[in-house]
């Protein structure tokens, strides 16, 4: 009896065991503070993913695209977006913009501005958009002095990038100011020995066809408010230049009603079936 009471007791004590045992390995393993997942405000530990057993293994993806680098209408006609006169305080609303949409554009970037915005410079440069020359000062007088003072503008630019961003994030892409058809040069008959230049110093020099006229407002002959003056400019350049190549559209990220239309005329050119460049893929001049 006394043995087979001992025997009992071994047994009730394996079994307090085996249950202490199991109990442990069911408690929640610890949080480590580090690994906290802070959502909306509530903190929370991670989830923890629970294998299914008999569940088919999910293939990894192999040919999704990144996030960025999906266009709408791959394939379908190119439109350049251009933006002038930049960095400014709503450079950084477009950057957000575009990239809501993931689609890249060209910014014709001021080097005095870049000097005031460098972070928005350094944004542009990072988010793989054409980070384009607009020359440092924008000043005619300076630009247009002569060719050499042309090709030092350029340069001035490219070391402003190479402070602002920490190294040459410049494309060698040029827009004039004024474009190549600025009186300060003589327009048409003045202006080839400038685009020389500048080819001459490894630029590409772009004009654009299509535009809002943000910078233009004599044209409001009709007297409309801003943005359905700008939204009547962009259609009617468009059905002028529709068929041109490259298709480029000059908008200034200066002008803050310009910024408050872009989603519209975005939507619109995804619905006309257009995919969106940046310049530095043209390697050609394109003069107006
Ligand atoms: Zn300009």
């Amino acid at each position: 009896m006394r043995a087979d009471g001992s025997f009992k007791k071994y047994i009730s004590f394996l079994m307090a065991l085996l249950f202490a045992l199991i109990l442990s390995g069911c408690k929640d393993p610890a949080v480590d503070p580090d690994d906290v997942v802070v959502i909306g405000g509530n903190t929370q530990a991670p989830a923890t993913a629970v294998p299914t057993p008999d569940a088919t293994p999910t293939p990894a993806p192999t040919d999704t695209p990144a996030p960025t680098d999906v266009l709408p209408n791959p394939g379908g006609p190119v439109i350049y977006l251009t933006f002038d006169d930049g960095p400014y305080k709503y450079t950084g609303e477009v950057l957000d913009i575009l990239a809501s949409y993931h689609i890249k554009a060209t910014f014709f970037t001021i080097g005095d501005q870049i000097q005031k915005y460098p972070e928005l410079a350094k944004r542009i440069a990072e988010e793989g958009h054409c980070l384009a020359c607009h020359s440092q000062t924008h000043n005619m007088n300076s630009c247009y002095k002569s060719t050499d003072a042309l090709v030092n503008e350029l340069a001035r630019w490219r070391q402003t990038v190479i402070n602002a961003v920490g190294y040459d994030a410049g494309a060698y892409v040029f827009r004039f100011p004024g474009g190549t058809t600025n009186t300060t040069i003589g327009g048409r008959s003045g202006r080839d020995p400038y685009v020389a230049a500048a080819n001459g110093a490894g630029y590409y020099v772009f004009d654009w066809n299509m535009g809002i006229n943000d910078r233009w407002l004599a044209g409001n002959t009709q007297g409309l408010s801003k943005i359905d003056y700008f939204w009547w400019s962009y259609q009617d350049t468009y059905q002028t230049f529709k068929n041109t190549r490259p298709l480029i559209l000059i908008i200034h990220d200066t002008e803050p009603v310009s910024v408050e239309l872009l989603p519209r005329i975005i939507e619109d050119l995804i619905a006309k079936g257009f995919t969106f460049g940046t310049l530095n893929n043209e390697h050609n001049n394109y003069l107006m």
